[in-house]
Order: structure tokens, then sequence, then C-alpha cells
């Protein structure tokens, strides 16, 4: 958590019960989710709103996130878009976001949410040559190790003032301890340290959940 913040038990519940406002929906995605074993996959109530003001502050029209997991993200942020949002969902798990389509349905989004499964790059790659662009808002919450390729696909199809927000940048600390050298922990440092001196954006590196970083098109 922060650096004057001491992360209590008491104090994370308090956040879940005040940091965010919830839906019925919501709450039932988060906490149905949270008796699957891969629980710790979705962000936490405080991410949802998190994204959903980025989302009213960037009046997002269009938004695409890879990693949809079981729905929540996409749910929050269908509910702060318009009527005529369009949200574009690329996961690889259908077992997953079968559950998140119950809880769109839920919601009554569900008709806002564009999910496409497969591989990201390659349906990023399909979104950039179909001219899908240009995009408002964007997640990136999948694979580690892949998240420099998406960052780069999602920089093309953002417009200029649209934001991109990265979650587990702060990978519940490892990034910032040099004898972590795993695969994924490397490859979140070295995004961190690129997006830091990178013309393109102006940045920021929240300490929300697990670190989200925001990256704002210029
Ligand atoms: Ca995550």
């Amino acid at each position: 958590m922060g650096r004057f913040v001491k992360a209590t038990d008491a104090l994370m519940a308090y956040l879940t019960k005040t940091g965010a406002r919830e839906t019925a929906a919501q709450v039932k995605c988060r906490e149905e989710t949270a008796k699957m074993p891969m629980a710790m996959m979705q962000i936490a109530p405080e991410q949802g709103a998190f994204l959903q003001v980025l989302a009213k502050l960037t009046n997002a029209k269009k938004y695409v996130e890879i990693g949809t997991f079981t729905g929540y993200s996409a749910l929050s942020v269908a509910l702060a878009m318009p009527p005529d949002g369009k949200l574009v969902c690329l996961d690889v798990s259908k077992e997953f976001t079968d559950k998140a389509r119950l809880y769109w349905k839920d919601a009554g989004v569900d008709k806002k949410i564009d999910l496409r499964l497969g591989p990201g790059l390659e349906a990023l790659d399909r979104m950039i040559a179909n001219g899908e662009g240009p995009i408002d808002l964007a997640f990136i919450d999948a694979d580690k190790p892949n998240y420099d390729g998406y960052y780069e696909r999602v920089l093309k199809l953002l417009r200029p003032g649209g934001c991109v927000a990265l979650d587990n940048m702060l990978w519940s600390g490892a990034v910032a301890d040099p004898k972590e050298t795993d695969e994924q922990t490397s490859a979140l440092r070295a995004l961190n340290a690129k997006i830091q001196t990178d013309g393109r954006v102006d940045m920021a590196l929240a300490t929300v959940g697990d670190g989200v970083m925001l990256a704002v098109k210029r």
C-alpha cells in the first residue's frame, strides 16, 4: 500500500466497504469470484471505482481491456459509460468469461460489451489493422511477460489524451527487490522503467491495489 499508510486487515476491510460504490451485480461478481481458486486475479472494488473515475475523466466511449477474467473490471467500466459506450474485452478463457457474461447480463450492460476470446497480442493487432481505434481508455491485466507488447499496441489505438491503466505494476513489492529476477517480475520492472521515461505519455504509478500504472497518451 502507500508510503504513509500501513495496510492492516482492518484498513483493507474498510477500503472494500467504503472505497467504492458497488451495484448488486458487482457485489455478486466479486463475492462469487472470491470463492474461486484463482480469486487473486480479481481486481479490488476500489480499483473498479478507480477505473470508473478514469472512464468519466476521459469521457470514455471506447474501452479495451486485456484480461477480463470473471468480468468485474469490464462491469465497472460499462456501468460508468454512457449507453452508446463500447467495450472490447480480450481474454483466453471461455470458462471464466462465461461467468463474466452472466454478471454483465444481470447488470444490463451486456449489449455494450464485445468479448473476444484468443491471444491478446493477435487480437490487438487485428484491431489496429481493422482501424478499430481511436479508443479512450484501456486496462491491461493479463500475462505479465506480454505487458510491453500490449502496452505498445494499446498506445497505437489510444487517442491523444486517452489513458491506459496497467494492473499489478508493484507485483506485491517484488519489483523493488533486486533478488526477484523471475520472468514476470523482470517484465514488470522493465516496463515501469520504460514508461517512466517514455516521451509518448504522461505517467503516474499509483498505489491502488497491487499498483496501477497510468499513462496518458500525448
Ligand atoms: Ca491483476
